[in-house]
């Protein structure tokens, strides 16, 4: 018996619905918006996988997305005061911030939650925006 599968064509296949992932979909849709683009996400939702406690460095988003605070970006608490500190058994030691490495500063990043950020990144980048044709498959 032959057995028949019901198939469909995409010109780019993402595996993961994750930051790269979503990211890679807007960029090629932003790029080229006839390209039939696909992600597939083994979750029970998008941001079903994604670690939530995250401090949100916002340049590449900056990138892809200039507007996101106008978009409504699930992006609003900014960092007001940072410390680092050696924890000892008993006390702990304060190390000043400003001999951190700068990768190590985050003055002007934000607490959020990186689950909410890509789940409602598909809803107000993808779908409300209605770039269409990002199929969605959780497999
Ligand atoms: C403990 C910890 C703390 C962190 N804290 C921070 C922080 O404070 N600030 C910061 O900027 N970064 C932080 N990071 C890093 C950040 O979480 C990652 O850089 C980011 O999540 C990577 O995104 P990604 O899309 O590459 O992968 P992921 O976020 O891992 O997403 C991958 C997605 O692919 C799906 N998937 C995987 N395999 C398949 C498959 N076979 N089929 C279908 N779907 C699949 C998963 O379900 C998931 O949704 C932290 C990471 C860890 C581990």
């Amino acid at each position: 018996m032959e057995i028949q599968r019901e198939s469909m064509e995409y010109d780019v296949v993402i595996v993961g619905a994750g930051p790269a992932g979503l990211a890679t979909s807007i960029k090629l849709k932003q790029l080229n918006p006839d390209l039939n683009v696909c992600i597939l996400e083994k979750g029970s939702e998008v941001g079903a996988h994604i670690l939530s406690g995250n401090v949100f460095e916002t340049r590449a988003l900056d990138e892809l997305i200039p507007d996101w605070k106008e978009k409504g970006a699930p992006i609003k608490t900014k960092v007001k005061k940072e410390k680092f500190l050696f924890l000892g058994k008993k006390s702990s030691l304060s190390w000043p911030t400003w001999l951190l490495p700068s990768v190590q500063k985050n003055h002007k990043n934000y607490i959020i939650s990186l689950a909410n950020l890509c789940f409602k990144q598909v809803t107000w980048e993808l779908i409300k925006k209605e770039i269409k044709k990002i199929v969605l498959n959780l497999v």
